[in-house]
């Protein structure tokens, strides 16, 4: 309760609150950003993989649709020259460069299971379809052009002929074998496969604009969302500067100026601040009343409140020119008060002189307590010409003393005086007015002498 009643007194924003409402979201905006940059990274990976995928799969297509167009190309050769070199490439192509297979494999990698792999899929089986027509296109054109068995791909030479095209004449067969090759049939089984190569086509195009479209979509949203995520971050990072300067930067340049001044700090910027500069300045109070006081003390007497020996040395060495009067007085017998009614009232005897003397000389002299029942007074503009004003003065404490009224013993001052400007003055006007003093003590006490 007590800290909550001091926070509110002193003031000021905490500067832990600092963390919750500027540090604690920088920080989470920081975060997000990274997280936004990250993925933004992802889709754009993203977008080029369709890219490269489109790339490779259209090129698949492409493959399947020319190594069934260079089939079609070497079983034509064939059947219409019966050159089994064109055979020989036609198995080639089907066994060992195999790019209908490899066109497939490829795009199963990326494309399995969708639409466009189907469609691919389904020219090849097309496409092998047709190698049925075409392989016995070719046993009837090898039987036509009357080539022997060791001239024949083995898959050729499986295939039996019927028995009605087996008893043809070979121009027939060879004429039976073009017609095989370049009929409506024939050319039905390539369009269906040209057809599956172009729905896989236009499906491949379809996919990779959705995903293209999905992936920009996204990016571009990330786009946003990161301009946005920067501007909060830059309008934090400036609130955080502000109130930096506001509530540390400036105070602390500001204290920095007042102590170089011995000024008090001014109460400003955040609660910490605030607080180090209210405890700075009870500091700066105290050490300056803790100062005022010794210094009061240093040149203070306890008992009476008067200045004391020091203080009455100093103000001698500073007052030594001819200008001023030097009066020096002593309590007569005033061990017999001591020993009579006690050291109290010897005390409060004290005291009552130099409240006395105190009233008797004006602010700008120097009334000092300098030693037991001793007192000194330093008159400043002060001659010779005083003396009747000096004596009337003593002769009136004597008075008072004499007839006290207090319930304090009667009491007498003798009392030693020394003028600036005396007639045969020794080099110390304090042995003078001692002296002055002494012949007060051995003529009877109680009044003034003048050196
Ligand atoms: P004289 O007329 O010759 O001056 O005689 P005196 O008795 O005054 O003699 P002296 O000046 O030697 O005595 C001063 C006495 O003052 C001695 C000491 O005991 C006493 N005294 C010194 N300081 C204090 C003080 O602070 N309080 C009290 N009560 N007495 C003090
Ligand atoms: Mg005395």
């Amino acid at each position: 309760m007590d800290s909550e009643r001091e926070e509110k007194q002193v003031g000021g924003v905490r500067l832990r609150n600092l963390n919750f409402i500027l540090i604690v979201p920088a920080l989470i905006l920081c975060f997000l950003l990274l997280f936004a940059t990250y993925r933004a990274r992802v889709e754009y990976s993203r977008l080029q993989e369709a890219t490269e995928r489109y790339i490779g799969s259209q090129q698949d297509v492409s493959a399947m649709q020319a190594a069934s167009d260079y089939l079609t190309e070497q079983v034509r050769v064939f059947a219409v020259t019966g050159d089994p070199a064109a055979m020989d490439r036609y198995f080639e192509e089907v066994n060992v460069t195999r790019r209908r297979d490899d066109a497939l494999a490829a795009m199963n990698e990326y494309l399995a299971g969708t639409e466009t792999y189907g469609y691919l899929n389904q020219a090849l089986a097309v496409s092998n379809e047709l190698m049925q027509r075409e392989l016995y296109a070719m046993r009837l054109a090898a039987a036509g052009f009357g080539l022997g068995d060791d001239r024949l791909a083995p898959e050729v030479l499986a295939v039996t002929l019927s028995g009605e095209d087996a008893g043809l004449t070979d121009n027939a067969q060879r004429q039976k074998a073009r017609d095989m090759v370049f009929d409506d049939v024939y050319q039905n089984y390539r369009a269906r496969i040209a057809e599956n190569t172009a729905l896989c086509s236009a499906a491949l195009i379809d996919g990779t604009q959705a995903s293209q479209n999905a992936s920009a979509g996204k990016v571009s949203r990330l786009f946003g969302m990161h301009q946005l995520l920067v501007t909060a971050l830059i309008l934090l990072v400036c609130g955080l500067v502000l109130a930096t300067s506001r509530l540390m930067i400036n105070p602390l340049g500001s204290a920095v100026e007042h102590i170089r001044r011995h000024e008090e700090l001014p109460l400003r910027g955040s609660y910490e601040m605030r607080y180090l500069a209210r405890t700075y300045n009870e500091l700066r109070e105290q050490n300056t009343q803790d100062r005022q006081k010794l210094s009061y003390e240093a040149s203070h007497d306890a008992l009476t409140g008067l200045l004391n020996r020091a203080a009455f040395e100093k103000a001698r060495q500073q007052y030594s020119h001819e200008n001023v009067a030097m009066l020096l007085i002593d309590v007569d017998k005033f061990k017999t008060f001591n020993d009579t009614y006690g050291h109290d009232v010897g005390d409060r005897i004290l005291q009552k002189v130099a409240g006395l003397l105190q009233h008797s000389f004006r602010s700008e002299d120097f009334v000092c307590r300098i030693g037991g029942d001793e007192f000194a007074v330093i008159m400043l503009h002060a001659g010779k010409s005083l003396e009747g004003l000096v004596r009337g003065k003593i002769d009136a404490l004597n008075a008072t003393l004499g007839a006290p009224e207090d319930g304090l013993p009667p009491a007498s001052l003798s009392v030693g005086v020394a003028f600036g400007d005396r007639d045969d003055p020794t080099d110390d006007i304090f042995k003078d007015a001692d002296t002055a003093l002494y012949y007060t003590k051995e003529h009877g006490r109680r009044g003034v002498s003048f050196y």
